[in-house]
């Protein structure tokens, strides 16, 4: 659609035209800054992890937390990952990014394996750029090491076409994260190219049904088709299932009907700071045992 624009630009004038170089001269310009504030922003630790709760619909209990990067700018407040994730992407930071969610997201589950969480497994967003970088393995590695990492404790968030990027390569390299203990599950199910006969190869523990499809499963049977489907294709396959963005009781009644396992979302809780996480889960945990 750039070339459309640039077309209607040339035919409706020189001034239309002079706009447009000057909106995609703001455009670059917003993007480099963005990108030496990313830059500076890694130098400076200013991102920190917060917490999603996800809930077992079985037992009503928490089973696992995703981490989601938060950038705590001085001047533009926290940034939330749609704003910068891409732009680290292409940029290659998303490789010091991700190192550090990593090593973040382990120092933290040691910390509270100390305190007393227990049977909470943490997930982790990976970049199809990180997948594709050796170093990973290296870097997960040490850190089960270091922090003492059990088998179940961690889990990593891959999409659909990091992994049918370059399948030959991926498959391989996720097994072996998987004999480490690693628990591997596919981001966004549904959205990207998925080949239903890689998935069978994939050594995954969980699909984690995007909330495009969660949204309007109340008013849209293609939506209500999808995730019924999705349930019972993961069942099929012997993995866990999470439903994401899960808002209301509707929602969530309509997925524990066609036998989902687990949820997230904000009917839950919303992503907290790492400091909320301890007093949620015990209250949380503590309601459940009493109702
Ligand atoms: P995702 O992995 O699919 O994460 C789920 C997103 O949905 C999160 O957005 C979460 O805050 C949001 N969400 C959860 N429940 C609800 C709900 O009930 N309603 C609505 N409207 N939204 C909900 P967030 O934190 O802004 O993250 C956006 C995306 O950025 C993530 O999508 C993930 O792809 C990426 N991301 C986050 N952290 C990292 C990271 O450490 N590394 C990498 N590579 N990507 C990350
Ligand atoms: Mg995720
Ligand atoms: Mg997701
Ligand atoms: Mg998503």
């Amino acid at each position: 659609n750039i070339d459309t624009a640039m077309y209607a630009a040339k035919s409706s004038g020189k001034n239309n035209f002079k706009f447009f170089t000057e909106k995609m001269r703001e455009q670059i310009n917003e993007r480099m800054q963005m990108e030496n504030h990313l830059r500076q922003a890694i130098l400076r630790n200013e991102f920190e992890l917060h917490y999603q709760p996800q809930v077992d619909l079985g037992t009503g209990r928490i089973i696992g937390m995703e981490a989601l990067v938060r950038w705590n700018h001085p001047e533009w407040g926290m940034v939330h990952p749609e704003k910068f994730i891409r732009v680290a992407e292409e940029c290659n930071l998303v490789i010091p990014l991700g190192e550090w969610v990593l090593c973040e997201a382990c120092r933290q589950i040691s910390q509270w394996s100390r305190q007393g969480l227990e049977a909470v497994c943490i997930s982790v967003n990976i970049s199809a750029r990180q997948l594709k970088s050796r170093y990973l393995f290296t870097l997960i590695d040490n850190l089960m090491m270091t922090h003492q990492i059990k088998p179940g404790m961690l889990e990593l968030e891959i999409t659909e076409s990091a992994v049918m990027d370059d399948p030959e390569q991926t498959i391989p390299r996720m097994k072996e994260l998987k004999n480490k203990g690693v628990a591997l599950a596919i981001d966004d199910f549904g959205t990207g190219y998925s080949s239903l006969s890689y998935l069978k190869l994939l050594p995954l523990t969980r699909l984690k049904i995007d909330r495009s499809f969660v949204k309007d499963i109340e008013t849209d049977p293609n939506d209500a088709a999808i995730c019924a489907a999705t349930i019972a294709l993961a069942r099929t396959l012997g993995l866990g299932l999470v439903a994401e963005g899960v808002e209301t009781e509707a929602q969530l009644e309509y997925l524990r009907a066609q036998g989902c396992d687990s949820a997230q979302g904000y009917y839950f809780s919303k992503p907290l700071p790492a400091n909320n996480i301890m007093a949620f889960v015990s209250r949380h945990q503590q309601e459940v045992m009493s109702s």
